[in-house]
Formats: C-alpha cells, sequence, structure tokens
C-alpha cells in the first residue's frame, strides 16, 4: 500500500511526482495539475502532498501520510472553493500563510482544488507567492486545462497534466475501495465515461441511477414541438432534483450550527438584528452554492445525454470502440436508424452549444429548450 493507490490509471504522474519526492532537485515549489473532471486531479495533489511529508517518501501507512490523505495534517491545507470564485481576501490569507515555516511537517503545503475559479484579483495576489517562493513551501494548484489559469501562474508552475482513467481501472477502484461488486462497478464506471466520483455515486445511489437512466431515455422521445418542451423542463427538474437532494441537508446543518455559535434559539420564529444579518449572509452563500451546483448537475445530464448520440454515432458508423451505454442498446439502435451521422453530429453540437450557453449564464432552461428542439426524431421510437 502507498500514498499513490487511489490515483488510478496514472502511472507517468505518480512515477514523475514520486522521483520529485526522492531527488532534491527535481522538486519545485510550484504545480499544475490539470485533467478531465474525474481524472484525480485533487487525489493526486493530497497524495503528492503526503508523500512529501512521510519519511519514507508514502508509505501510505504512518501517520504524515494518513493525516495528508484526509486533510487533517497542520502543514497540508485545502482549500476547496464552494462559491463560484475564489476571492482576492482569500489568497492573501493564504499567502500570508505560505510565508510560514512548516510546523511540523518536511513541506508547508498548499492545495488549491479549484485554482480556475481563482478571481484575475485573487490570481494577482497569488502571482507574488509564486515569485518570491518561501523555502520549505509548495503550492499545488489544480483546474481541468492550462487554459483555465492565468498565463503568468502557468509559467511559474510545473505541469502535470492527467489523463482520463482506463474504465477498468475505475471499475476496480470502486471494487478495492468502496466495496461495490464487480457488475455494478463496471456498469457505473462506464455510465460515468471514468468519472471517479460520479461512478462512485452511480454505483451507490440508485437514485441517481434512475435519473441517469431518464436522460438516456429522453433522446428517443422528442418529437413535436411539445415534447422538446416537456424534455427541457423534465431536465432542468432533474437536475433541480438532484441538486435539492445533495445540498438541502447541509444546509440546515450549517444554519443550525451558526445559530448555535451565536447563542441564538434555533426554534425561535424571530432572531436579532445582529443575528439576522449573519444569517442572510449564510443564505447568500447557500445560493450562491445552489446555484453553481444546479448548474453542474444540469451539465452532468448533458454528458449522459450525449452519450447516447455518441454511441448510436459508433454504431452508425460501424465502430468497434466500446459503446457507453450497452444497456440502453434498443435507445442507441433506434436513434442510429433514423439519424444519419451528420444528423447525430448536428445533435451532439446542439448539446455542446447549450453546455456552452448554460456555462456563459443563459437561463438552463431557455438553453435546454432551443436544444431539444434540434434533437427531434421523426418518430416516437419507443413504439
Ligand atoms: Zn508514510
Amino acid at each position: 500500500m502507498t500514498v499513490w493507490r487511489d490515483l488510478v490509471g496514472q502511472e507517468p504522474t505518480v512515477e514523475v511526482l514520486s522521483h520529485a519526492v526522492r531527488t532534491e532537485g527535481a522538486m519545485t515549489h510550484a504545480w499544475l495539475f490539470t485533467g478531465p473532471p474525474g481524472s484525480g486531479r485533487s487525489t493526486a495533489a493530497r497524495a503528492f502532498a503526503a508523500a512529501l511529508q512521510c519519511p519514507q517518501g508514502g508509505c501510505g501507512e504512518c501517520r504524515e501520510c494518513r493525516t495528508a490523505l484526509d486533510g487533517s495534517h497542520a502543514d497540508v491545507k485545502v482549500v476547496a472553493t464552494e462559491g463560484l470564485s475564489i476571492q482576492v481576501r482569500d489568497t492573501r490569507d493564504l499567502v500570508q500563510e505560505s510565508a510560514l515555516r512548516p510546523s511540523v511537517g518536511r513541506w508547508r503545503v498548499i492545495i488549491i482544488e479549484d485554482a480556475d475559479r481563482l478571481t484575475e484579483r485573487a490570481a494577482d495576489a497569488l502571482l507574488k507567492a509564486l515569485e518570491e517562493p518561501t523555502p520549505r513551501t509548495v503550492w499545488m494548484l489544480c483546474a481541468p486545462s492550462l487554459e483555465d489559469v492565468i498565463i503568468t501562474i502557468r509559467s511559474r508552475s510545473r505541469h502535470i497534466r492527467l489523463r482520463t482513467p482506463p474504465v477498468q481501472a475505475v471499475a476496480e477502484l470502486l471494487e478495492r475501495r468502496d466495496g461495490v461488486d464487480g457488475p455494478m462497478a463496471l456498469h457505473a464506471a462506464r455510465a460515468a465515461q471514468s468519472h471517479i466520483g460520479l461512478a462512485r455515486r452511480l454505483a451507490r445511489d440508485e437514485g441517481a441511477r434512475i435519473r441517469r437512466r431518464d436522460v438516456i431515455a429522453m433522446a428517443t422521445r422528442i418529437v413535436g414541438v411539445g415534447d422538446a418542451i416537456d424534455a427541457a423542463a423534465d431536465l432542468a427538474q432533474i437536475a433541480d432534483e438532484e441538486s435539492t437532494a445533495s445540498t438541502a441537508e447541509r444546509d440546515a446543518a450549517e444554519r443550525s450550527r451558526l445559530l448555535e455559535t451565536l447563542g441564538a434559539d434555533p426554534t425561535a420564529r424571530t432572531q436579532p438584528p445582529h443575528i439576522r444579518s449573519q444569517l442572510a449572509a449564510l443564505e447568500k452563500e447557500q445560493k450562491t452554492r445552489a446555484t453553481r451546483h444546479a448548474r453542474d448537475m444540469v451539465d452532468r445530464s448533458l454528458v449522459d445525454l450525449m452519450s447516447v448520440y455518441r454511441d448510436a454515432l459508433v454504431l452508425r458508423l460501424g465502430s468497434t470502440v466500446d459503446l457507453i451505454n450497452p444497456d440502453a442498446m434498443d435507445k442507441v439502435r433506434g436513434l442510429s436508424a433514423v439519424f444519419s451521422a451528420e444528423q447525430l453530429l448536428g445533435c451532439l453540437d446542439a448539446i455542446t452549444e447549450a453546455r456552452d450557453r448554460i456555462n456563459a449564464n443563459v437561463p438552463p432552461l431557455l438553453a435546454l429548450e432551443a436544444m431539444a428542439l434540434q434533437l427531434r426524431v421523426p418518430r416516437d421510437l419507443n413504439h
């Protein structure tokens, strides 16, 4: 067992990072981890942090390793934003912290999980620390791609690019780490297109599997304009449900924790002004988080929807590439029978456009309706 055990399908990266741990000359003070969502960027950064702290270079068993991996090591700070952006005040605090010597470990490590969400001013503040590095401090920034990080930061960091792990490797991880049984692990890894977090959720949550199945089924049902409007509304609703299911409990817990900290009575109908303003601030933060979450959920559904058109195209072209949805073969066959390859590409483009527009803050329902209208099939394929 080593610290790298959960970083699956990334052998070249493990080699580079463990070399840096062993060889002082191969070490540098700023690293930039990029790779597709769910490929293990933050897992890689945490494992690297653990290996740097571990007296044996990453045994995976000692106290240094365990605390660095679970985020409780005194010298490993993990910054994961819940909001839409990381503000300049947050980075200023980090920069101050980065100037300190490690308190117990061999290095002070600061991991920023969503470096793509740094505002321009926040990135500028960070740049100062990267330009004048403190000797035992290591920055690890994670982002989907190089383009998501400003060039000045990029040019001062060593780049580590993760690849999409093979389906089989993700399935094995789910079996070993999460105790999922073999066939389910394989199904989930394939359906999630190797997104590790998503695969885990699909494997363990039946509701998530049902919602995914409903999204896939939608592709063959859009015949008339009315169906398109309905499909858009359904997609938005599925995302809403998924989003509410995962945030409601947490929002309520945060609220009662805040009231407790302030010594307020949680059952009181009205709260004194100073508590009201604190509550309002929390609600604002939660609303930002909900917006981001709902947007992420719509995007995830659209990726699922794309997978069925992608499969139909694979079939249509007679390619031997593995299908993502072998369990929805009737729908894949149906689409490949009524659409030409060009039309299937058109459908994929329509979904990509909707994703881009939602990402650019177009109201989701509006973008989804425009998309669904372009996905109409000549006849209902379910009969
Ligand atoms: Zn260790």
